[in-house]
């Protein structure tokens, strides 16, 4: 349904303003504030008005005038809304353009600390004295027969896996790829 505001104000307008009320006799009337113009809705007992007759005079034309004004005012909000530049649309687009750099600068800056990492492990796996043709898998210093694992001699270690050639292994990795 279509709404004609402007023929539906001016009708408004031109009909006798608000309050309406409901009254009974033997009739129910929606009634307007002078009393002059009444609207015969049905009958009812005097103490229950017919619920026509109450919500016609709820919809009186003040009420009518009333809604179309905060209609209008919503409408000239909404075409300020998407006409400004500062509007939400464009502070959503700069918000989203803002966080993807910001995220791309953090991940660049993580980057080259990982990488800044990476040197610095290869340098430490380069300065710690081991000879190239040790067992693979056998940290510096270390010759399991297992690589890795304590030999049945160690004791209460025996059989577990040895922390320095596990931290050697994951540092060898790490510094792969850096030049040296
Ligand atoms: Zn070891």
């Amino acid at each position: 349904m279509t709404i004609d505001y402007a023929e539906l104000k001016r009708l408004a307008e031109a009909a006798t303003p608000g309050p309406w009320s409901a009254r009974t006799d033997d009739l129910c009337y929606a009634v307007t504030a002078l009393g002059r113009f009444r609207i015969i809705v049905g009958s009812a007992p005097a103490d229950d008005p017919e619920p026509d007759a109450l919500f016609i005079a709820a919809a009186n034309p003040a009420t009518i005038l009333a809604l179309i004004a905060e209609i209008e005012q919503l409408s000239a909000q909404v075409a300020t809304l998407q006409g400004d530049p500062n509007s939400w649309q464009s502070g959503y687009d700069e918000g989203r353009r803002m966080g993807t750099k910001t995220a791309l600068s953090e991940r660049d800056q993580l980057k080259a600390e990982v990488e800044a990492l990476r040197g610095i492990m290869a340098a430490v796996v380069s300065e710690i004295p081991h000879a190239k043709h040790m067992s693979p898998g056998n940290a510096p210093g270390h010759c399991h027969r297992l690589p890795g694992v304590w030999d049945e001699d160690n004791g209460a270690k025996a059989g577990k896996e040895c922390g320095w050639c596990k931290v050697w292994n994951k540092a060898l990795v790490m510094s792969k790829g850096v030049a040296q």
